[in-house]
């Protein structure tokens, strides 16, 4: 286990990781006074407070996991204080410099799945070290306007352990997939990009024309831990789709694990590991139906269910409504989120205080 440990003085640091705790009960253990503790697959951290400051200490499996513990803890402190802190780390792993879980990765194929989604297996270089049962990826796409002799600019680690992006002209695209499969042992991976005709430049208008050989870099995987629990329902439109997918594949034996999933028509529906009730919109617009919300409200729960949502963020809303209000499921038996948002580019479908480690 690799260990590093920081110092946060902060006249709110305490009350910022109060709300990140009380936001995340399904990860954080901890009173108002403290102390915190955090575990994930990966590492965890502890808090405690020292008079007005907050002692921290990380740990991860591997250096990997290290970082991903400092940058969720760098990352949410930040969101909640709203203010850029910095922090030093002392002990193991790296502080700066490429991140461990960055990669330039290669398009080797592209292919039509269905009408609304294509496949692009992507080269992995030391796929080995990756955490790959760890679901989602932020993919970066370099600028289209670069001169070919010019190398992309990728994100770097700054010395509090939160990731600095490049700006102006060597600005990324920046997005966050789920992988849909790996292969170790030829050292790739596959995502599922849904195609949606946007006039401005998009990941899904980029996988709708990328060709052999084109360059990207992802960073992760990490987040989206399969749910584990008797009765576990999937809801989620074509974005949750691989998501779904592997869930139903990584389900154990004797749980009864099943989907509801929103496709546009018969042709965007997939053969998967597990029973699914398809819904289709039948030419309306994404994000513009009451679909998965009125199937959820056909079923009834039970005191051994689960239940996952990806989805546009109105029914992502609206889902999370019917499962807390209605249902009345604690919080540690779903877990909603925003997958998208309608006229909203890139990654401000989350609601704030759910941002996404990967
Ligand atoms: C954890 C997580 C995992 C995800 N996994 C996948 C995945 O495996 N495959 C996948 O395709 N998506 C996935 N998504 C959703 C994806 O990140 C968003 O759809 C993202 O907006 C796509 O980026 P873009 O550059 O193509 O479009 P953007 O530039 O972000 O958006 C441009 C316009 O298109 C609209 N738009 C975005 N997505 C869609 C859509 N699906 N249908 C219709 N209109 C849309 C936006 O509202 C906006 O108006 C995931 C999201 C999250 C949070």
């Amino acid at each position: 286990m690799l260990h590093a440990k920081t110092r946060l003085d902060h006249p709110q640091g305490a009350t910022a990781m109060f709300r990140f705790a009380a936001d995340h009960p399904e990860y954080i253990t901890g009173t108002e006074a403290g102390p915190w503790r955090m575990q994930l697959p990966l590492g965890g951290f502890d808090v405690r407070r020292d008079g007005a400051a907050l002692l921290v200490e990380a740990t991860g499996v591997n250096p990997i996991g290290l970082s991903y513990m400092k940058l969720i803890f760098v990352d949410h402190i930040r969101e909640y204080l709203a203010e850029e802190v910095e922090l030093h780390w002392q002990g193991d792993g790296q502080s700066h410099g490429v991140p461990p879980f960055f990669r330039e990765v290669r398009v080797t194929a592209t292919r039509r799945l269905t009408p609304s989604m294509q496949r692009v297996t992507f080269a992995v270089p030391d796929l080995h070290d990756l955490p790959l049962d760890e679901l989602h990826v932020r993919l970066l796409l370099p600028p289209t306007d670069r001169p070919a002799n010019l190398p992309p600019v990728w994100p770097m680690l700054t010395a509090s352990g939160a990731l600095s992006f490049p700006t102006g002209a060597d600005a990324l695209l920046v997005r966050v997939y789920t992988i849909r499969h790996v292969d170790p042992a030829r050292g790739e991976v596959e995502i599922d990009f849904v195609l949606h005709p946007t006039a401005e430049r998009s990941a899904g208008g980029w996988a709708a024309t990328c060709r052999p050989g084109d360059v990207a870099g992802l960073l992760g995987p990490g987040g989206g831990a399969i749910p584990q629990a008797p009765r576990v329902l999937l809801l989620g439109d074509e974005t949750a789709l691989p998501a779904i997918a592997r869930m139903l594949e990584a389900a154990l034996p004797g749980t009864l694990c099943e989907a509801i999933i929103e496709v546009d028509g018969p042709g965007d529906e997939q053969d998967l590991a597990g029973p699914v009730e398809w819904l289709h919109r039948r030419g309306a617009a994404p994000g513009t139906t009451r679909l998965l919300v009125e199937a959820l409200a056909r079923r009834q729960p039970s005191d051994d269910l689960y239940v996952w949502a990806g989805c546009e963020f109105d029914a992502f809303r609206d889902i999370r409504r019917h499962i807390r209000s209605v249902w009345k499921l604690p919080r540690d038996r779903h877990m909603a989120a925003a997958y998208w948002r309608r006229g909203v580019a890139g990654e401000m479908a989350e609601e704030p205080h759910h941002t996404s480690a990967a």
